[in-house]
């Protein structure tokens, strides 16, 4: 069943996991027994792989779906962006993936690296790679799209930035997947608004479990802006790792009993923004798995997301 055809039917669960770059990463993912073995004893409907950026681990990638594709337990989707391909060149490896049974892709235009002002190939925006896959490819692909609740930083405004999401509609993509949003009055407001803008596909929120300091901040504010609303900056606060969380060796006395706190906190918030999440009307909830199995298999479990299949 594709992905669009479980939304008609009921809220989805999925997994993201991005493909390790030594051999030994990918065999802690992929490996017997593994991380995906793992993940899949959690029944998600589908598990989508990330793309980096100029295509620099599409080797990786297309290993890592072609697992899951092979091993047959769940929908692949590929992650795919914009950045320095050629129309050429988004042809044949999108070709590759559906020689492979990979027919499912999140159309991205993807972060642009340090230092580019542009997507440096034939497409710049993802509205323009969802036309150009239904020209070149009809509906063999099942095309989820971005969507940011605050607002895309680079947008010149949120009503813009919808009316962008719209265009992605009108072009042919089949649903929504968030980027990370903490803010859920915000939240609330951009789903009411892109209903309001005619906006009816599927959204499939994106959830970052919260186990981490350094990852969470870095995660919020690298790239995307996001508001941390206060209850998440006091577990910040309360468990700041002096001198700060990024660095490689903190002189605070009591770093792990604060790392576990941490975490135990993080895993807590997490749960309770799913409930919200999921009251808000959604279709359905994206965790990020960071390849890890046993944090988001206890989130999973306690949110109750495998009592939606
Ligand atoms: P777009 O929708 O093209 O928007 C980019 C900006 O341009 C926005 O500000 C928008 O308002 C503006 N815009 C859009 N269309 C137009 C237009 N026609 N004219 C003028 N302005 C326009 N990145 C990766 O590199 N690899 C990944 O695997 C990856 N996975 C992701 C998974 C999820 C669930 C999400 C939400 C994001 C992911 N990203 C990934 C990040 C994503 O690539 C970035 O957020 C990127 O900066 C924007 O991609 P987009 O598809 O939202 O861009």
């Amino acid at each position: 069943m594709s992905v669009k055809e479980i939304f008609d039917r009921r809220n989805a669960f999925s997994f993201e996991v991005f493909p390790p770059k030594t051999d030994v990463g990918m065999e802690k993912l992929c490996g017997e027994g593994g991380v995906l073995d793992q993940l899949y004893t959690l029944n998600p409907d589908y598990i989508s792989c990330t793309y980096g950026a100029g295509g620099t681990n599409v080797g990786k990638n297309l290993e890592v779906l072609d697992k899951i594709q092979k091993d047959g337990k769940c929908v692949p989707v590929t992650h795919f962006t914009c950045i320095g391909n050629t129309k050429e060149g988004i042809k044949e490896q999108l070709q590759t993936y559906l020689d492979h049974g990979i027919n499912h892709m999140l159309a991205l235009r993807g972060d642009l690296p340090f230092g580019w002002t542009g997507t440096g190939g034939d497409l710049h925006y993802a509205t323009e790679l969802v036309k150009f896959v239904r020209q070149e490819f009809g509906d063999k692909f099942t095309i989820a799209v971005a969507g940011s609740p605050e607002g895309h930083i680079q947008c010149r405004s949120l009503e813009a930035d919808i009316a962008f999401l719209k265009q992605k509609q009108d072009n042919g993509a089949d649903y929504i997947m968030t980027q990370l949003c903490w803010d859920m009055d915000q939240f609330r407001y951009w789903l009411d608004a892109i209903r309001a803008a005619g906006i009816w596909l599927p959204v499939d929120v994106g959830i970052m479990p919260i186990l981490d300091q350094a990852a969470t901040i870095n995660m919020a504010l690298s790239r995307n802006g996001c508001v941390m609303p206060r209850a998440l900056c006091e577990i910040i606060s309360k468990n700041w790792i002096f001198p700060n969380p990024f660095v490689k060796d903190p002189f605070d006395a009591n770093v792990e009993q604060k790392k576990a706190d941490f975490k135990k906190a993080g895993i807590e918030y997490t749960i309770n923004q799913i409930d919200e999440y999921r009251a808000c009307g959604i279709n359905g909830i994206h965790l990020y798995a960071l390849n890890k199995y046993e944090d988001v298999a206890y989130i999973a479990k306690a949110a109750g997301l495998l009592d939606l299949i």
